[in-house]
Parts: C-alpha cells; structure tokens; sequence
C-alpha cells in the first residue's frame, strides 16, 4: 500500500494523509486544524495562519 504523505501548510511538518484536513490539496494536519479551530483574531498565531492559508482559500 502505498504511503501518502503530505506537508503541513500552516506548521511544515510531515503529515499522513488520513491525519489532517485537505483543502485544494495543500494539507492542514490535525494539530494545525484544531489550533485554527481555537483561534481568535487577537492571536498571534492568527495573521500568519491566515496568510498561509489566503494562498489556498
Ligand atoms: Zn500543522
């Protein structure tokens, strides 16, 4: 069976496929996702996410 393996846009890391959510396939792993999911306008995380994710939404 072969292993798919992806890139995490917001955070780089290797992800498995079936682990995270996939957008236009550029992949958000599961870490990623439930961060953004937390996530308020007053984070600091928040406008470089969201930049990385304007290049796919
Ligand atoms: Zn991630």
């Amino acid at each position: 069976m072969e292993k798919q393996m992806a890139q995490c846009i917001v955070c780089g890391k290797e992800m498995r496929r079936e682990e995270g959510i996939f957008i236009r396939g550029q992949g958000i792993c599961a870490h990623c996702e439930k961060l953004i999911t937390e996530l308020t306008s007053t984070s600091p995380y928040y406008e470089r996410i969201e930049q990385n994710l304007k290049k796919i939404w």
